[in-house]
């Protein structure tokens, strides 16, 4: 086949897009383009047990469990507070899929791209979709390298599976619209970790959460979740605001106080729960955050993007890139949104000491 015609193109080389790479290159020419040339640093880190299933599946388990504290340390379990004082610990002794990986997710991106290059896939870096028609039963795609050059590359694909994240650059093209359930934005830090204990940290505040993790290399993570109109902008710029934010919380202060030199202050992030008015269409899908984003609450952002590459993979490899995969999948998808919307209340409302605070109102 020449390089300008590919069965599948996958937009968006981010966890959903390799696994889904890698999953379908078997039975298809596979083309993945990502914007970015590698991986940048980001927050996410908690990959859920049952994520080692899938990697065990697509035979990418071993490559990572053999670059234990480089790739990923053991998570021994979460210690919350939520809905009092008292510290709640939920470890993962008893989990029959193991432990929570804490990952240095950077590296294991770098894995992930390494992976489907590896196998096959046509994997193009640094290259951002640019224009999309349908014409001929083919969609007909412009990629733009993402740099000064600006040099223009036409694809013919059967099939577009949009995995570029929260932005869904290809369905938004499509005109479609995202849902959006709420505000949510997290700020985040990180630090030279100092503490014996690697149990992460979750602590309700009047206005927000507070989550803390420790990564490979010694690094912590500290970050604040609030709804967007609920916190002045110049309340997320340094990191002698973040830490003013901290003060109000005494777990997650004494985890930064005496350390203000060594803090790093990453800004903001969009952390909403939202979702595509339209999952699929003609010969098109989307997949992990571009689908469906999740509150970092639910630590299940990863675990989706992967699941839900391996679902899609297994539909277009029964159905075909017919209308039964389209209504199958947008199905499947939503049916993962009813329970996650059903769990996400459940563990909000589980919180009730600000009861007339805005942050709680709304998710009461
Ligand atoms: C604050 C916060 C904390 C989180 N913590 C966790 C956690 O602990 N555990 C967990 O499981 N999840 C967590 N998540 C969620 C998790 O990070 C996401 O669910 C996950 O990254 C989704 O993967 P994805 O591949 O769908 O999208 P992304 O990771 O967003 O990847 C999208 C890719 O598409 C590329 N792209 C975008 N536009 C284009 C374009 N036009 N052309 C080409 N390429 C493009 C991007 O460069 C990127 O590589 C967290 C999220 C937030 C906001």
């Amino acid at each position: 086949m020449s390089t300008n015609k590919t069965d599948i193109l996958i937009i968006g080389g981010g966890i959903a897009g390799c696994i889904a790479a890698i999953s379908l290159i078997g039975s298809y020419h596979v083309t993945l383009i990502d914007k970015l040339v590698e991986p940048k640093d980001r927050i996410g880190e908690s990959l859920a047990p049952a994520a080692n299933r899938i990697l065990k599946e697509l035979n990418l388990l071993d490559g990572i469990e053999n670059q234990t504290l480089t790739l990923f340390q053991k998570n021994l379990g979460m210690q919350s507070y939520w809905g009092s004082n008292q510290v709640h610990l939920v470890d993962h002794l008893r989990n029959p899929d193991g432990f929570v990986k804490s990952l240095d997710r950077k590296a294991f991106e770098v894995y992930l791209r390494k992976s489907a290059e590896e196998r096959g896939v046509n994997c193009l870096w640094g290259s951002k979709l640019y224009n999309s028609t349908y014409e001929g039963s083919t969609w007909q795609v412009q990629i733009n390298s993402n740099d000064d050059h600006l040099e223009t590359q036409h694809l013919m694909a059967s099939f577009v599976i949009d995995a570029s994240g929260r932005q869904a650059h290809f369905a938004r093209r499509q005109g479609i619209k995202r849902v959006v359930e709420d505000h949510l934005i997290a700020c985040w830090a990180t630090l030279p970790n100092t503490t014996e204990n690697t149990m992460s940290t979750i602590s309700a505040s009047e206005n927000g959460w507070w989550y803390s993790a420790v990564a490979p290399n010694n690094k912590r993570i500290v970050a604040f979740h609030t709804d967007s109109d609920l916190i002045h902008k110049s309340q997320l710029k340094t990191v002698e605001s973040f830490l003013g934010l901290a003060k109000k919380n005494h777990q997650v202060f004494s985890l930064l106080k005496g350390k203000e030199k060594s803090i790093s202050f990453h800004g903001t992030v969009a952390a909403n729960s939202t979702k595509l008015a339209q999952i699929a269409g003609q010969q098109w899908a989307t997949l992990g955050d571009a689908a469906v984003s999740f509150d970092p609450l639910s630590s299940q952002g990863m675990f989706n993007a992967m699941a839900s590459a391996m679902q899609l993979s297994t539909l277009i490899r029964k159905l075909g890139f017919t209308a039964d995969l389209t209504n199958n999948y947008s199905d499947q998808i939503d049916h993962i949104w009813q329970h996650y919307l059903k769990h996400k209340r459940i563990f909000y409302q589980a919180e009730s000491r600000w009861p007339a605070a805005e942050f709680w109102k709304r998710r009461h």
